[in-house]
């Protein structure tokens, strides 16, 4: 990780590489503040650039040996501690999951935690960082560092840890290691030990300005419109994961409402006696190839572009809030869907999640609802 990845917090990294420069780098950092302005993405490139062995005053060279075992999160010298969810199993540590953890931040270190939660626990209980974590941190800091400079011991939600291991935490903190640097990163810090909060060097994080998530999304997503980026930005709060779970929302939508348009078009098509049976065919089969969650979320997403177009018809749009493309299609189309059509179309939909849901075989599902609607065009 470099700190060019970082989306915004520029004086956090001049600070850091004021610290790193000043060869008095703390044993002991709390990087605190909101979810998703890049906290753990900074201890990343900090772990990187205080071990990288070329680096300039910008950045780490990322090309040397120690820069591409820090990039790939494979060094033997980088430690994380972050909360794991045990289920029926009597004891389990961090290192137990860490393959999934390496896998979940090379994919993005921008994330909300609910995700990481998703993957180790489901929606089964609540990730904690063990008591057991405590003899795994203490191996840890007691074996000599194998080639880096500086160990690193990354703990994410430090306000999850089990009260022995925050109290035996704070022992290592009171002694701390040579070359060891501990980096906490925190959303919670209110929910810290006082103690262990006095013991680091505090590096505030604040929200991530919208010019710095505007060019982040511009790069990496060259692809979406200024209008779609500009409102990504607007939603964003601040938060770069918000910003992209709606961009990611905003893809699904288009493919959700491209489907809707082909349904309707298709009832259509029938009322004017010029069934398309093959593009019926094909209407089913692209829409058995979304997930489960994604045909629920196209059923949801068409009930409101129904109940829309009945309420464009009945000259109510102060009423709804749609896309450009879901306004020109209102335009055009909600002529056809007066208040009957709209609530046998409205209900054929609500049916189909109803099977959704409960496992109908979604071939069958949605051709019937296919057909039912026709009758109704
Ligand atoms: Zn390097």
């Amino acid at each position: 990780m470099l700190f060019s990845d970082i989306v915004g917090q520029k004086h956090i990294v001049n600070r850091l590489k004021y610290l790193a420069s000043s060869e008095k780098i703390p044993h002991a950092l709390l990087f605190a503040g909101p979810e998703g302005v890049g906290k753990l993405t900074t201890a990343l490139a900090f772990a990187q650039y205080i071990n990288c062995n070329n680096h300039i005053d910008e950045d780490s060279c990322n090309i040397c040996s120690q820069c591409h075992k820090f990039s790939h999160l494979i060094h033997p010298d980088l430690h994380f501690v972050f909360p794991v969810y045990k289920g029926n199993k009597t004891s389990v540590v961090c290192d137990d999951f860490i393959q999934d953890w390496r896998d979940f931040l090379l994919n993005s270190t921008y994330f909300r935690s609910s995700e990481w939660y998703q993957i180790v626990a489901e929606e089964k209980g609540q990730p904690i960082i063990y008591a057991d974590e405590a003899l795994e941190i203490i191996q840890k800091i007691s074996v000599k560092n194998y080639e880096a400079k500086f160990k690193v011991i990354i703990i994410y939600q430090p306000e999850r840890m089990h009260v022995a291991t925050a109290n035996k935490l704070l022992k290592v903190l009171e002694e701390p290691p040579a070359a060891t640097v501990f980096i906490l990163v925190s959303s919670q810090p209110e929910q810290l030990l006082p103690t262990i909060v006095s013991r680091c060097q505090l590096i505030k994080f604040s929200l991530v300005d919208d010019i710095s998530i505007r060019d982040y999304l511009t790069n990496r997503f060259p692809q979406y419109a200024e209008q779609e980026i500009r409102q990504a930005v607007l939603l964003s709060n601040g938060s770069v994961p918000q910003a992209l779970q709606f961009l990611e929302k905003s893809e699904n939508n288009k493919q959700y409402f491209d489907l809707y348009v082909r349904l309707v078009r298709l009832c259509y098509e029938i009322k004017r006696k010029k069934p398309k049976v093959d593009e019926q065919i094909k209407w089913v089969h692209d829409v058995v190839q979304l997930s489960k969650e994604g045909q629920k979320d196209f059923l949801i997403n068409s009930m409101r572009i129904t109940r829309d177009n009945f309420l464009h018809h009945a000259q109510l749009k102060s009423m709804i809030h749609q896309t450009k493309e879901e306004e020109e299609f209102s335009q055009k189309f909600s002529q056809f869907m007066p208040y009957q059509t709209a609530l046998f179309v409205y209900n054929y939909l609500s049916t189909a999640l109803y099977h959704i849901e409960r496992n109908g075989n979604d071939r069958i599902v949605f051709t019937d609802l296919l057909y039912q609607m026709m009758k109704h065009f």
